[in-house]
């Protein structure tokens, strides 16, 4: 299969807990930039930037290795792997967090290899938005700068992210987080909003509700793929963004409906198993199937 073309990653590698209510997990691999790469690697060649600390396991390195995931980015450093522990709602409407712990995180200063730094396509993952902002510096003429945040950095560094968002070509959010963002619980205002800020293209993504794509002169929902049983929805936002960008980088012009519905088939492998272990078996022939499935929905509701 065709790859598309490089895209460089930053964003948190962490060791999360979750409890859900189909089970527990305790130390598992997460973290927004390794849902991000794990997905993505299936369509372009990854570089990931971040930091672990000694903690780290080494199946989480000789995941990111059997992918192709390039980690000549990621940095060792003394101190604590990000840790992150999240509880559901029965009926996984709510998500608690119960720890974040930046550890390595508190202290990074990421650096980029002089050849990486030509990478046409940057993914700001959910990190701190003085590190998305200084990997945005670090990058020389990049072709799509895209964005991502959570909940935590909207309270903590709203103007800080205000810069991220005014650097991105395209910006990335959930719903709920959309609403705290810009003060309306409105996807076309919130929407309208951000592209306000400078970005081309802004994704609401909603969870099993779907995802709102937004530019200048077009909006269009997309579906969710029906699943049959949800287990885990750690890092189906993150997935979403590395089918959504993979798919972007394979495009000789771009096609962001397209790129949607590719997150889309991608975020759905990935909730149902616990942590990355769904999105690990994903084959471009399921992702493919999964991606007609939702065209398929999409042109029996225009047909109505
Ligand atoms: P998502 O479910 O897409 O929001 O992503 C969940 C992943 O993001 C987990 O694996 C966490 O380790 C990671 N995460 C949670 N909170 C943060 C944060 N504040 N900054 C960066 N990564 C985070």
């Amino acid at each position: 299969m065709n790859k598309g073309k490089t895209i460089l990653v930053v964003g948190s590698i962490a060791i999360d807990t979750l409890e859900t209510p189909m089970g527990i997990r305790n130390d598992i691999l997460g973290g927004s930039a390794s849902f991000f790469s794990v997905a993505a690697s299936l369509l372009a060649p990854i570089k990931m930037v971040g930091v672990v600390g000694g903690d780290y396991p080494e199946k989480g390195r000789d995941m990111f290795l059997s992918r192709g995931i390039n980690i000549e980015n990621v940095q060792v450093a003394d101190g604590k792997t990000f840790r992150w522990g999240g509880r559901y709602s029965d009926d996984y409407l709510l998500r608690d967090t119960l720890f974040t712990e930046l550890g390595v995180f508190g202290s990074f200063s990421p650096e980029i290899k002089a050849d990486d730094r030509h990478s046409p396509f940057v993914f700001l993952g959910n990190i701190q938005p003085s590190l998305q902002l200084k990997v945005a510096d670090l990058m020389i003429s990049p072709e799509y700068i895209i964005s991502d945040t959570m909940n935590l950095w909207i309270d903590l560094f709203p103007e800080k992210l205000n810069d991220v968002i005014k650097k991105s070509d395209v910006f990335l959010i959930n719903q709920e987080e959309a609403e705290q963002l810009s003060g309306t619980a409105d996807v076309f205002t919130a929407s309208k909003i951000f592209l306000e800020m400078g970005p081309d293209v802004i994704v609401i993504k909603m969870g099993a509700d779907g995802s709102f794509l937004a530019q200048k002169n077009k909006n269009v929902f997309v579906p969710a793929y029906p699943i049959e049983k949800l287990i885990d929805p750690t890092g189906a936002g993150d997935s979403f963004a590395g089918g959504f960008v993979g798919c972007l980088s394979k495009q000789p012009v771009p096609n962001f409906i397209e790129s949607v519905i590719c997150g889309s088939a991608m975020a759905s492998f990935c909730v149902e198993g616990f942590g990355l272990e769904s999105l690990m078996c994903a084959s471009h022939k399921q992702l493919a199937a999964r991606i007609d499935k939702i065209k398929g929905s999409m042109a029996e509701a225009t047909a109505i």
